[in-house]
């Protein structure tokens, strides 16, 4: 039985340093599963482009990557400005809604432009208010319709454009903007396996959003991202409602108190798996190596920590889209992750809720084919939800193959962790299609003579149908 090289899956933000046919070839070969196209940098022509590059080059490497489109999400922030602005400890700055004069100050008193002018319903004074993904610290001392006066918190630089973050603070954005439902009809279009919703709060933001694909005629799965502290507040609904959920440790480790950013991952992880929903562990994770050959250290204990936590997928953004070294944080995080699985004790998910009879057996399948030498779990699903299941179990070490008959599922599953998917027909009779996947797999590189497979199907009992598990040894 071939051994996964590993079991935690890898997303790629794609951009200008591996947006070629070639870069893609490689990050699929190298074990990419899931490429994420970031709407807040990509316009529509180069998602169509891209979009179908990688389609094109995962069917010639029999290797489909799922397709990932991040969508913005409600965001503020800070107006052009002509040149950077030096700004000292205790200067006095108004947020205001109109664009300035150039310098923009008056009266010694620096005038910023933000692009949101219902921010005033909003703020109360001793609030804290961050440009700039949190360089940047301002106290709210007043605030009227017209401006919000702050104090400057430290000597800073103010560039051009910044993202204004807002901890603890409900600005009353809509979830959805109209630049996410122009940017999401195009991945519709595309055939996007994957919408990434930014700044989720609550459930109601997915079911919106789920309406919103579904009346545009896409069943695409939904990925929640964790980024503020009323999504971790509604942690629990969210993960209910989502079909997976992101730990955006970029916006979230701004938006909480950052000491709390490793007990948020710990426990989204957790009630992920608990619920049987993916999870991924994202930002950060190599983030030196964007300029850097080699890892910081802690970075290299981080990745190993979200593999350990039993992340379902660990993700990339800068250092795959604008980075010198792309395909050497690919390589990089398949030797993280692959020694880590390596430590990590055999034993399932105790907590995981398994309620269809079906569902209920993978347990038992799982544990069988960790005791066994050579052993693999197989099974056939329409929905995704076994092959979700039984990656949620964590059975380390054990391969886990699903075969769908669904197109776009095959694809959907390289989210789960430690699932290795196969599109293929099914026939009405179980045992021609259990003979079909086992001549799949002995034609690629996966199963040998004498290799043992645990198969959860269907299976003829005289004239009824019954649930099984089924040990097969394969003799090729
Ligand atoms: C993040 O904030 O960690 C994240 C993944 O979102 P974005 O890259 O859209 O900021």
């Amino acid at each position: 039985m071939r051994k996964f090289i590993r079991q935690t899956k890898i997303i790629a933000t794609i951009g200008p340093a591996t947006e070629s046919e070639e870069d893609l070839i490689q990050l699929i070969s190298e074990g990419v599963d899931v490429l994420r196209l970031n709407m807040a940098h990509a316009d529509h022509d180069w998602i169509r482009m891209i979009t179908e590059r990688s389609r094109k080059v995962g069917k010639q490497l029999d290797r489909e990557p799922a397709i990932m489109m991040d969508v913005k999400g409600p965001e503020i922030r800070t107006g052009y400005l002509h040149q950077e602005l030096e700004i000292k400890e205790s200067d006095l700055l108004d947020l205001v809604f109109v664009a300035q004069p150039n310098p923009p100050s008056i009266d010694g008193i620096w005038q910023i432009e933000v692009n949101y002018d219902k921010l005033p319903d909003h703020i109360n004074e001793g609030d804290t208010v961050l440009l700039d993904n949190g360089l940047i610290q301002l106290k709210v001392i007043n605030s009227s319709k017209e401006k919000i006066r702050c104090q400057v918190q430290g000597d800073a630089t103010l560039k051009s454009r910044r993202h204004v973050n807002l901890p603890g603070i409900e600005t009353g954005l809509p979830s959805l903007t109209e630049k996410d439902r122009r940017d999401s009809l195009v991945g519709i279009e595309c055939n996007h396996d994957f919408f990434a919703l930014s700044f989720t709060r609550d459930a109601d933001a997915v079911d919106l959003f789920r309406s919103f694909l579904k009346d545009n005629g896409s069943d695409a799965q939904i990925i929640a991202k964790l980024e503020d502290q009323k999504g971790v507040a509604n942690i629990d609904e969210i993960i209910q409602s989502a079909d997976a959920l992101m730990v955006a440790r970029g916006d979230l480790g701004i938006e909480c108190p950052f000491e709390e950013l490793p007990i948020i991952q710990r426990k989204a992880v957790g009630s992920s798996l608990s619920a049987g929903k993916p999870v991924i562990v994202a930002t950060h994770m190599l983030e030196s190596m964007i300029d850097s050959p080699v890892p910081t250290r802690a970075e290299i204990s981080d990745v190993a920590n979200a593999v350990n936590e039993g992340a379902d997928c660990i993700m990339l953004s800068g250092e795959t889209t604008t980075g010198k070294y792309p395909h050497e944080c690919i390589q990089l995080l398949n030797k993280i992750a692959s020694r880590m699985e390596d430590e990590i004790q055999p034993g399932l998910t105790e907590n995981l809720k398994l309620f269809r009879p079906k569902a209920k057996m993978l347990r038992s399948a799982a544990m069988l084919a960790m005791r066994l030498e050579n052993s693999a779990v197989l099974v056939f699903t329409r929905s995704g939800d076994l092959a979700a299941k039984l990656g949620a179990l964590r059975p380390n070490g054990a391969p886990l193959f699903a075969f769908t008959d669904v197109e776009g599922l095959h694809r959907r599953l390289r989210l789960i962790w430690g699932i290795e998917p196969f599109l293929m027909d099914f026939s009405q009779d179980p045992e021609i299609t259990i003979q079909n996947a086992i001549r799949l797999l002995s034609e690629g590189p996966w199963i040998d003579n004498g290799d043992q497979l645990v198969i959860v199907t269907n299976a003829f009992a005289h004239d009824k149908v019954v649930e099984s598990i089924q040990l097969r040894v394969i003799e090729l």
